[in-house]
């Protein structure tokens, strides 16, 4: 895009893989053969998506597209665990959704503060300290980590605002939102001036606040991508009031009804809820007006469709804090900020199990281990019931009870694979 604001990304997230766990027995000067003492793998780290307040954009995310977290340490004699490995914290802009690359779906609309956890840190895998058992002395196995989940995703920022500034550029926006909050947007008496969305809060009342978005200036023509305006009309989507600025003045030659009439077209064009969306209108710099005609003609043809009107001057400060007042009355009694509801379902991961798996057979305990397997488990949710199912369903299909069965499994034994251990029951 033209204007470096960047509210799109793409990006790949992986989570570190879990260490593996060591194979190890305890020495003692004089006693010839401890106990098995490996410790566990560390677990790996996870990608955690936070809000931060302090971004407005999606810049960071064009030069650094992979974000991977640190993997789990392998385990160690003496049960000592490794280490895990860093969880990896993104910040983004409040109101970023997160959305699958491929299927567009949102995982999550990062609009609330609580960290979100993208992808998990496989599993540390178990030292050979927890293998002893009374037929089994001596187990010469420990357990490979299981990898970190990964996904390609798309960053989109939906600025989270209750009050959406529209209007030509150089109507007065920028001047608004400075005068009524803390913010400071760029002002310049030229075109086009706002590249950036800013936010601001603006305060009511004691503990009554809106948070006001002056985005970048509609164009005509913005809805079909002539200007600036299309990419832009996406961050006041979720705007609970649009405040319509008019430049009454006559001082550029424009005539008001003519402007009020194109963003409005421009709204309807880019969908028809935005352009339903409640609006106050509201006639700015009144004061370089001599002729109050136009305004009173201007006012009539608002009214008279329905809109609430209002006169002020930004750069005088006349009449704003009276409109800071009506916005927070007419927010009192509409709906909260849309927030998204996740629609994304993981997929159960494909793998292609016609790799073999390498089985092995210690004391009763029958190892089980594989690339795929290992994938597949890694993205399994063992917690959840059809997961569970699913997997069953996958193991059964690999065969891999056949070759069980046919290597002589008795029931009773230990099917044991990476973090899961069974008893074999025919
Ligand atoms: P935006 O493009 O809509 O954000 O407009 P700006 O806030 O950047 O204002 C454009 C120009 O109009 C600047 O030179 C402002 O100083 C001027 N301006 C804004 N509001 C008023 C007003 O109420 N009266 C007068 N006289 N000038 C104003
Ligand atoms: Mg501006």
């Amino acid at each position: 895009m033209a204007s470096g604001f960047i509210d799109k990304a793409r990006i790949t997230v992986r989570a570190g893989n879990g260490g593996n766990g060591a194979v190890a027995f305890h020495r003692e000067k004089y006693v010839a053969a401890g106990g098995p003492d490996g410790g566990d793998g560390g677990q790996g780290g996870s990608i955690i998506v936070q809000v931060d307040d302090n971004m407005s954009t999606l810049m960071d995310f064009r030069y650094k597209r992979k974000y991977v977290a640190g993997n789990g340490m392998d385990g160690q004699g003496g049960r000592r665990t490794g280490k895990d490995g860093e969880s990896l914290t993104i910040k983004v802009p409040r109101g970023t959704l997160i959305r699958d690359a491929e299927t567009g779906e949102i995982i999550q609309d990062m609009s609330g503060s609580e960290p979100f956890v993208l992808c998990k840190g496989g599993r540390g895998g178990w030292g050979n300290q927890h293998f002893a058992t009374p037929t089994r002395q001596v187990p010469r196995f420990a357990k490979a980590g299981l990898p970190g989940q990964s996904h390609d995703v798309v960053l989109e920022l939906k600025l989270l605002a209750d009050v959406g500034l529209v209007g030509f550029p150089n109507v007065g926006k920028s001047t608004l939102l400075s005068v009524v909050s803390k913010a400071h947007p760029k002002i310049a008496n030229y075109h086009f001036t706002t590249l950036y969305p800013n936010l601001g809060v603006v305060y009511v009342d004691e503990g009554v606040s809106f948070v006001m978005a002056d985005i970048p200036g509609i164009i005509e023509g913005a809805s079909e991508g002539a200007g600036l305006g299309h990419d832009f009309l996406r961050h006041i989507d979720r705007c609970r009031l649009l405040v319509h600025l008019v430049d009454v003045s006559g001082s550029e030659g424009r005539d008001p009804i003519e402007d009020f009439e194109a963003i409005n077209a421009e709204l309807k064009q880019y969908s028809g809820d935005l352009s339903s969306r409640p609006q106050i209108v509201v006639a700015n710099k009144t004061d370089l007006l001599y002729d109050t005609e136009a305004l009173d003609r201007f006012r009539a043809h608002v009214e008279q469709q329905g809109y609430e009107f209002f006169a002020m001057s930004a750069a005088t400060h006349q009449g704003t804090r009276e409109l800071v007042g009506r916005i927070g009355a007419r927010l009192a009694e509409l709906p909260p900020v849309v927030v998204y509801e996740p629609e994304y379902v993981p997929r159960p991961p494909q793998v292609d199990m016609s790799e073999p798996l390498n089985i092995v057979q210690e004391d009763g305990t029958w190892l089980v281990e594989g690339p795929w397997l290992q994938r597949l488990m890694a993205n399994i949710n063992f917690s959840d019931y059809e997961s569970r199912m699913y997997f069953d369903r996958q193991l059964r299909a690999s065969g891999l009870f056949d070759q069980l069965e046919a290597m002589g499994i008795q029931d009773g034994d230990i099917v044991s694979l990476y973090n899961l251990e069974f008893e074999y029951q025919h």
